[in-house]
């Protein structure tokens, strides 16, 4: 069985690997000249973590800091409203941590599980042709055609592939805010904690536990507003902000932030069209308020990959059937979750605080278990019954 799969970033190496340990023989078609070595961090919770052990990378990314002790939610000028101690809370209910990774190490650990020459760089994809159980499908990349028994399209929120195998379908919308993601130096570890300022604004820290720390930012309404250099925009969003913000903020490099204005996918009707799957963001772009989009693309990766049998490609269609059964409704509540959980700060600041206030009363117990319809989730066996 042969099988291409369009983009190289967490999602697509995801595949490639789970695909590779089935027996079936890939190439990575990936636009860009080399490896993402961006992007700053990445959560990655206890259901990821499970995918990534089918794929032998789980003991690898767990070496990774750990969200532990205190965390909570603060006022800009510094006072906390809500203190819990969600990463124990987590691990007791779900035996996993949540790992903090850098963005760039887990792309390394991906490309050095898989073959040296399974991802092709600078080659773009413009077209795909979708096959059916009598024909493969077929894909242009740099003006050539190429063939393959599975396609798989993991060219992110502005799949390309997706507008050909969905015209009709809605593309992608402005969520109606605007993110920054940064790694810093942070000498004397600070704990972690995401303040909320006034008009929705957030800043959070996550210690790296190597004498760094992720940081991210939020601001509403701004999508039209671009600047030569975000570290100006971020000073003045959140300068005058408590310590540590200002301080990490005086550290930025030029260039060293990334900006993205955040884009939802309205649900598509299928995860996939004759044997072509959409994965990751390309099929499932949602806000990253639960840090639950790049999770969710490993998953993609190994449900697909244990639903495909490498024996029999003639059945590729009917097999990604049952990809789309089993990761549309599961990526569809994560998404509107996700959603929900981002409309809280479009809100006053007074309704905001009351309701960090609030949780700060929830045992973290509590807040553990509310997770459990995302983070419970394990698995198919290769070849096997549907996850749940
Ligand atoms: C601010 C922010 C914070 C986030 N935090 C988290 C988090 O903590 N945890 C988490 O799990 N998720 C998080 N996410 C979500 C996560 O980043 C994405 O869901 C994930 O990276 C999607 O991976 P992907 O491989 O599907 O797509 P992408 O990472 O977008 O990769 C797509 C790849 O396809 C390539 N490509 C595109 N078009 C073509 C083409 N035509 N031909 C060939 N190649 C092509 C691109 O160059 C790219 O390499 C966050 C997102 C944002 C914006």
């Amino acid at each position: 069985m042969k099988a291409i799969v369009v983009g190289g970033g967490i999602g697509g190496l995801s595949a490639a690997l789970a695909l590779q340990r089935r027996g079936v023989e890939v190439q990575v078609f990936e636009r860009a000249d080399g490896p993402n070595t961006g992007g700053a961090a990445l959560s990655l919770w206890p259901n990821a973590l499970r995918a990534l052990d089918v794929l032998g990378l789980g003991e690898a990314v767990r070496r990774h800091a750990a969200l532990g002790g205190d965390s909570g939610i603060r006022r800009a000028d510094g006072h906390w409203l809500a203190r819990t101690q969600l990463g124990p809370a987590i691990v007791a209910r779900f035996g996993d941590p949540l790992v903090l990774i850098a963005r760039r190490r887990l792309t390394e650990l991906l490309l050095a599980a898989l073959p040296a020459d399974a991802v092709a760089f600078g080659q773009s994809v413009t077209d795909v042709v979708v096959g059916s159980r009598s024909s493969p499908a077929t894909i242009t990349a740099n003006a050539t055609r190429v063939e393959a028994d599975l396609v798989v399209a993991a060219d992110g929120v502005g799949s390309v592939l997706r507008s050909g195998l969905f015209p009709a379908a809605p593309g992608p919308r402005y969520a109606g805010y605007t993110a920054w993601r940064m790694t810093v130096p942070a000498p004397g570890a600070p704990e972690s904690f995401e303040t909320w300022g006034p008009h929705g604004r957030r800043f959070a820290v996550l210690p790296l536990g190597d004498g760094r720390c992720y940081c991210y930012a939020t601001a509403h309404n701004l999508a039209d507003r671009r600047l030569d250099d975000e570290r100006d925009e971020l000073l003045r969003l959140f300068g005058s902000w408590h310590r540590p913000i200002p301080e990490l903020l005086a550290t930025l490099a030029e260039g060293a932030v990334l900006r993205n204005d955040i884009s939802e996918l309205p649900p598509l009707p299928a995860l996939h069209r004759g044997r072509v799957a959409l994965l990751g963001d390309a099929g499932h772009a949602m806000s990253p308020e639960l840090g639950q989009g790049a999770c969710l693309a490993i998953e993609d990766a190994v449900v697909l990959a244990a639903l495909v049998d490498p024996t029999d490609p003639v059945d590729t269609p009917t097999d990604l059937e049952r990809y789309t059964r089993s990761r549309l409704a599961r990526t569809t509540m994560i998404g509107r979750r996700s959603r929900r959980a981002g409309a809280l700060h479009n809100h006053s600041t007074l309704i905001r605080h009351t309701a960090a206030r609030a949780m700060n009363r929830v045992p973290a117990r509590l807040i553990a278990r509310g997770l459990r319809p995302v983070l419970d989730w394990r698995p198919p066996p290769p070849g096997g019954a549907e996850p749940r």
